[in-house]
């Protein structure tokens, strides 16, 4: 990838410079006043990009594989039971996680590119009590985004705590934990948080925090247990030194600005820009004649999921980055070489729409497929233009 190449995969992503450079800052100590500071503004920035008032959070190192692990971990334990709103390739690794923490997990599929309705979700918590229910927000496998809302809210009229695995939507689609009653929300840094990989964020509400603290079995890992997170989290935000494992200092330090840009945009404005590049994006790929993996009506604003037109194979995610734009193949299993995924979030402009559009068409045009040039960039055009 060259210096000046466009990174449009779906995490990591573009990040601001700001950002960036304050990775290059010397080291500082773990205990050092202007690292606390930071980290209490990001621990209360991340309630208000949560849209979580009441709710506890954790940043801890690692990816959003351990947000998730730290999830199954303290909110199951042997004997529970679980339901997965499945919508593709992250939420059977959920299913995974809560069954090694010792959940039977029942799933509620939907075909790729769909997800399950709620009379479905209904009916499969009539079954049987669940202690949990989770929710991939946006499986990024799919390009699917679930109707988080209405599941949190059948969640709590049948007595199970909700899980949202936020990975790959926080900071860029609405989601109003406290709201809409979601018991606990994660997500990871690279993503729509604007920031490097390598932190997991962990939103827990009170209900989750009570489940935590009624366990009658220990969690079964010690990095994994709330219990030593939790006095470390409320120090730091209190401004008093405390230690269990050593912070990610220069990523923490990184991802306060990310959250002081996202929070001077205004979460509104961002959410409202993600859609507006959703629809130019995909206004640029239909007119090219490239068919949409997620149904209408559940198609995120973060990523594009897109089938490759006949003829077509992953040579195009190839000869796209050989124009200056990296994006993805695909990733469900039943699917995986029949499209690829273009991520579109955070800091992501209209002018990176037009690039990625335009280095799509030329691939296209390369390639032999009947695109008339210039056809994808304007139909992206008339949009970002209003018309
Ligand atoms: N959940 C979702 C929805 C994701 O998109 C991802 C990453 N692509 C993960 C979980 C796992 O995150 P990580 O790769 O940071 O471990």
């Amino acid at each position: 990838m060259g210096e000046r190449d466009l990174l449009m995969i779906p995490g990591p992503i573009e990040l601001e410079p700001s950002v960036l450079s304050r990775l290059a800052e010397k080291q500082r100590g773990h205990l050092d006043p202007v690292f606390m500071g930071r980290f209490s503004r990001t621990l209360k920035r991340l309630r208000e990009v949560f849209q979580a008032p009441s709710a506890q959070p954790f940043v801890i190192a690692g990816t959003g594989t351990l947000a998730m692990e730290l999830a199954a971990a303290n909110l199951v334990q042997p004997g529970d039971h679980a339901l997965v709103v499945n919508t593709g390739y992250f939420s059977d690794r959920m299913a995974l996680m809560l069954e090694r923490h010792g959940a039977a997990v029942t799933h509620v599929r939907a075909t790729p590119g769909a997800a399950p309705s709620t009379a479905e979700v209904a009916a499969a918590l009539a079954t049987r009590k669940f202690q949990v229910l989770t929710v991939t927000h946006v499986d990024t496998s799919t390009g699917v985004l679930a109707d988080v809302k209405a599941y949190a809210s059948l969640a709590r009229e049948h007595g199970a705590l909700c899980v949202v695995d936020g990975v790959c939507s926080i900071g860029a689609e609405d989601l109003q934990q406290d709201a809409w009653g979601v018991d606990l929300a994660l997500t990871a840094s690279q993503k729509a948080l604007g920031a490097p990989p390598g932190l997991a964020v962990v939103m827990a509400g009170p209900r989750a925090l009570a489940a935590w603290k009624a366990r009658t079995s220990p969690v079964r890992s010690v990095y994994l247990d709330f219990g030593e997170w939790l006095p470390v989290h409320q120090a730091y935000e209190a401004l008093t030194p405390a230690y269990f494992a050593t912070p990610a200092v220069n990523l923490i330090s990184a991802l306060e600005v990310s959250l002081e840009l996202m929070l001077a945009e205004g979460l509104a404005a961002r959410f409202a820009r993600h859609v507006r590049v959703a629809t130019a994006m995909r206004a640029g790929f239909e007119a090219m004649g490239l068919a949409s993996l997620p149904q209408a009506g559940v198609r995120a604003h973060s990523l594009s999921a897109l089938y490759y037109p006949a003829g077509v194979d992953a040579a195009l995610v190839k000869a796209v980055g050989a124009q200056g734009v990296t994006i993805a193949g695909g990733l469900h299993p039943e699917l995986k070489a029949k499209y690829f995924r273009v991520g579109h979030m955070g800091a992501v402009s209209a002018n990176d729409v037009l690039a990625t559009v335009s280095a799509v068409e030329r691939s296209l045009v390369a390639a032999k497929v009947a695109v008339a040039p210039g056809a994808g960039v304007s139909a992206a055009e008339r949009v970002l233009s209003g018309g």
